[in-house]
């Protein structure tokens, strides 16, 4: 298949050893050629050159020298698009390699849109959508469960379960075609609670796969911990001494934090990211109110909400409407009693009185408590230490809907079986369910999907 030639920096863009334009496409080889020169300054072809080779020369932009290179060769199909393949390693930096970008666009090379690699990939059958959706998580990646898991379905195992259980869908709406089509040689006789149980076999295999989305997703992310509390706690304190160096302002005057911050720690394997909100409260400053919104969605996205209380204070009603806030929000919470190096005013009994939130005491002004925080975080997650098996987990938001969607099509097939409905009624359902699980790995998926998943990837890849 004949298709343009597209180029882009496929490495990060700043002061660096080396940069990496990748070009591909049908012209690659003979556009490359034309500004390309070997060591001795000598005009080659780069398409006599052998598949999978590195060669020294210079960039020219006419008759000026733009940079000295390598330049590899990787000859269709064997790329990563399947395409005719060059990449440049220029000298990083960002002006350098964006000359050496705009002398290859200057050839007739088109600009690449981002994750347009990886789109030719998929679309000439190098790999799947779970395999490119892969690409992306594996570049994403923050912690070591993120590596292995992409790598893991970088390697297909996602796509391979998909196909598995496809394979069984799509060989039970064979069988009842064909029993209906040729009765004499194909008998319905008792197959509907056959069908039952083989259906309900796939459906258990796909609620085990969207079970592991949520643990797969804070695996893959991290658990966003959200720190809230009224002004003054020492909501602050504790998100810098977290972060071990001053980021958010810390003041006796309360609201002083104005906006959402992160700062993300690794703990056996996983990563805690904490958020330090603005203190979530009634404000008529407009800089501030903004930031009490973000800390309102802050809340609604955290995995964990950490309540901090002032040890040194009285139990006020700010405090209380606050566990009252985070009580309604029905997600995991922790109690923080801050300032444990100051004098004990309010003990965790009291707090105990109004909540069954657990409570943990710890100082940010000496850093004191805080690995015992760690672990409770984990503990709160994941039982005993993280294993990477081989259970296939699914860590993004769109394959796991479409896992919903397959799993309620065989619902309505058990439904229709158990009210004793015609045969043909169960193979609409369970290739609606086929047609949901191929859309995880890309089958029959239209250019606009194609290119909304696309986009979100990053340039140059
Ligand atoms: P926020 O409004 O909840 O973010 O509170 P800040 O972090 O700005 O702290 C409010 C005040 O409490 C500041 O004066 C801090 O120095 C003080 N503070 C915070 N944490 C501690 C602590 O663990 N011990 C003591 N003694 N003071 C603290």
């Amino acid at each position: 298949m004949k298709t343009d030639t597209i180029a882009a920096i496929a490495t990060a863009i700043g002061p660096s050893g080396i940069g990496i334009i990748r070009i591909s496409g049908s012209d690659a080889f003979s556009l490359i050629s034309k500004i390309f020169k070997n060591g001795k300054n000598e005009n080659v072809d780069l398409a006599k050159y052998d598949s999978h080779t590195l060669h020294y020369g210079y960039i020219y932009d006419k008759d000026t020298v733009i940079d000295e290179v390598l330049v590899s060769i990787m000859k269709a199909p064997k790329s990563y698009t399947t395409e005719d393949t060059v990449e440049i390693n220029t000298h990083g930096g960002s002006f350098v390699i964006k000359r050496v970008l705009d002398t290859v666009i200057k050839t007739g090379v088109r600009p690449a849109e981002p994750g347009e690699f990886s789109k030719r990939a998929f679309l000439n059958g190098r790999m799947d959508l779970s395999e490119a959706q892969a690409v992306m998580d594996l570049i994403s990646s923050r912690n070591e469960f993120a590596r292995k898991n992409s790598l893991k379905n970088l390697k297909g195992s996602i796509k391979n379960k998909i196909f598995e259980l496809r394979e069984k869908l799509l060989h039970e709406c064979a069988f009842i075609e064909a029993a209906l089509d040729d009765p004499e040689h194909y008998s319905l006789d008792g197959y509907p609670d056959e069908l039952k149980g083989k259906i309900g076999e796939v459906r258990r295999e796909i609620q085990s796969l969207i079970n592991g989305f949520n643990n797969g997703r804070i695996l893959n992310e991290g658990i966003k911990c959200s720190i809230v509390g009224r002004p003054n706690v020492g909501k602050s304190s504790i998100f810098n001494f977290i972060a071990g160096e001053e980021r958010a302002i810390v003041t006796d005057i309360p609201g002083t934090t104005r906006d959402v911050i992160e700062t993300s720690v690794y703990y056996k394997g996983l990563s805690l990211i904490f958020t330090d909100t603005a203190g979530i409260r009634d404000t008529s400053d407009t800089v501030e109110k903004i930031g009490v919104q973000r800390s309102v969605r802050s809340l609604e996205e955290a995995d964990l909400i950490m309540l901090v209380f002032d040890n040194s204070d009285e139990l006020t009603d700010e405090d209380i409407e606050m566990i009252k806030v985070v009580e309604s929000k029905e997600k995991n919470v922790i109690g923080i009693l801050n300032k444990s190096d100051l004098s004990a005013v309010l003990t965790e009994e009291t707090i105990k009185e109004r909540t069954d939130i657990d409570v943990i005491s710890v100082s940010a002004k000496e850093g004191k408590g805080f690995d015992e925080l760690f672990e409770k975080i984990y503990g709160i997650f994941f039982k005993g230490d993280l294993t990477y098996n081989d259970e296939v987990l699914i860590t993004n938001a769109r394959q796991a809907g479409l896992l919903a969607d397959a799993h309620k099509s065989l619902e309505l097939v058990l439904n229709s079986i158990e009210l004793g409905m015609s045969e043909d009624f169960f193979t609409r359902d369970i290739m609606d369910a086929y047609k949901a699980l191929g859309e995880i790995v890309g089958c029959d998926i239209g250019d606009d999907l194609a290119d909304k998943i696309f986009s979100d990837f990053c340039m140059g890849k």
